[in-house]
């Protein structure tokens, strides 16, 4: 029995996971569960899932939970402390890492720092803090598996000892493949206009707010190579995106030989999410199996850099190193956030990640203080530049 803690188990993630753990009650308990305002959906998980612990982000939400689920075993708690707690407990074996944002780094790393089976799903986490958060997992003995569709594909076409050194792999490119989002064919200037709902709808995944409006600037992609970088340990130029709009590859990786191996399948995370549950195993997942004789043709092309400037910038960020990719992940967020409240326009968002990169020097990052309190001056000057554009 495999016993589980979800942290962000309300979101889109944290729901797919809840599926599939659902159809194998046999081999999966879950121990903890972890929403931040979403009360009665967390409500409705613990009484499906019957977790030993329940983690809200204020002292209000808690009281609520509480009093929705007296007659459950589960005991209620709140804030970062108690994130960190279920995610390091003696009683999981497996976090799931499905907060989304910077607010996810504190107990992604107590998971790491307690030698868990981390699903990482929470790419900020890993953006923000690479180095340390590797050198974490490896001084603790964790397992670091990734969630992200891409780097499950990736992941799942090296080989099975493969330890972290592209070139000793006989890999020469990892080819990470990109949807190109809601606005791939959109025309230019038109992009200043578009509203929140439009570039939430993206073509083919389901997601949360923020990374589907990452998905329509393409920051998403930039976190990813970003996320590829640490997972794999290939240096920017050894990482290319292809924009795939039909995303039934969902990468590839290319080896010296001129082979090149991909994963493929229906767009639904239930899958990464079930390899890397049962990993080296497979389980069901709920997925229907990919029929290649009901698909429409598979493109292939370059990203456009001045439609996409996030994904330079972020290119910009990982060449640049040090703190760079937490200031990068900073101004992002609150950059979006502004967005999604309707403060600035969709133009605006790499204006104001340029001003945040500019107005605050990167640094080397020592330790993850240094990070957060690069990341605080990050959003400082990004809050000053929606102020200013407002
Ligand atoms: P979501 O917005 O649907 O869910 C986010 C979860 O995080 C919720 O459970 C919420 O309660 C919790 N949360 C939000 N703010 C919090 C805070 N300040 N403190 C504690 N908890 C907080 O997001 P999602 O789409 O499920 O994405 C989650 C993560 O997975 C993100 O990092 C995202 O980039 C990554 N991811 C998602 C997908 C996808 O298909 N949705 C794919 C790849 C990677
Ligand atoms: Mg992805």
């Amino acid at each position: 029995m495999q016993r589980i803690t979800i942290l962000g188990a309300t979101g889109s993630i944290g729901a797919s996971t809840l599926d599939v753990l659902a159809r194998h009650p046999e081999q999966y308990q879950v121990y903890a569960l972890s929403a931040h305002t979403r009360v009665e959906e967390l409500a409705a998980a613990c009484r499906s899932c019957r977790p030993a612990r329940a983690v809200v982000g204020s002292a209000d939400a808690a009281a609520r939970l509480a009093a929705l689920i007296a007659d459950l075993p589960t005991s209620v708690e709140y804030g970062e402390q108690a994130l960190c707690d279920i995610a390091s407990s003696a009683d999981t074996d497996t976090v799931m890492a499905a907060i989304v944002g910077a607010a996810g780094l504190a107990p992604t790393l107590a998971a790491a720092r307690a030698g868990k089976k981390i699903l990482l799903a929470n790419k900020e986490a890993l953006v923000m803090s690479g180095q340390l958060f590797m050198d974490a997992v490896r001084e603790h003995n964790a397992t670091l598996l990734p969630i992200d569709s891409e780097h499950n594909a990736i992941f799942q076409s090296l080989p099975a000892a493969f330890g972290r050194v592209p070139a000793a792999a006989g890999v020469a490119k990892i080819l990470l493949t990109a949807s190109g989002g809601p606005f791939l064919n959109r025309a230019v200037e038109t992009l200043g206009d578009v509203t929140p709902d439009e570039a939430c709808k993206h073509p083919n995944w389901v997601m949360g707010r923020k990374i589907s409006v990452d998905s329509a600037t393409m920051m998403n992609k930039g976190l990813e190579v970003i996320e590829a970088h640490w997972l794999f340990g290939a240096p920017a130029d050894q990482i290319e995106v292809v924009i795939h709009p039909q995303s039934v590859i969902h990468s590839m990786v290319s080896y010296v030989d001129g082979s090149v191996l991909a994963q493929l399948g229906n767009p639904d995370m239930r899958t990464p999410i079930a390899h890397a549950l049962a990993y080296p195993d497979r389980i069901a997942s709920g997925v229907a199996q990919l029929d290649l004789t009901q698909m429409a043709a598979l493109q292939f092309f370059p990203p456009d850099f001045t439609r996409f400037p996030c994904l330079a910038l972020a290119f910009d960020a990982l060449r640049a190193g040090g703190t760079a990719p937490a200031l990068l992940n900073a101004a992002n967020e609150v950059a979006v956030d502004a967005f999604l409240e309707r403060r600035i326009g969709f133009r605006d968002i790499d204006r104001v990640i340029r001003h945040a990169l500019d107005a605050v020097e990167h640094g080397p990052a020592p330790s993850i203080e240094a990070v957060l309190a690069q990341d605080a001056r990050a959003r400082e000057a990004a809050a000053h530049a929606v102020a200013s554009l407002h």
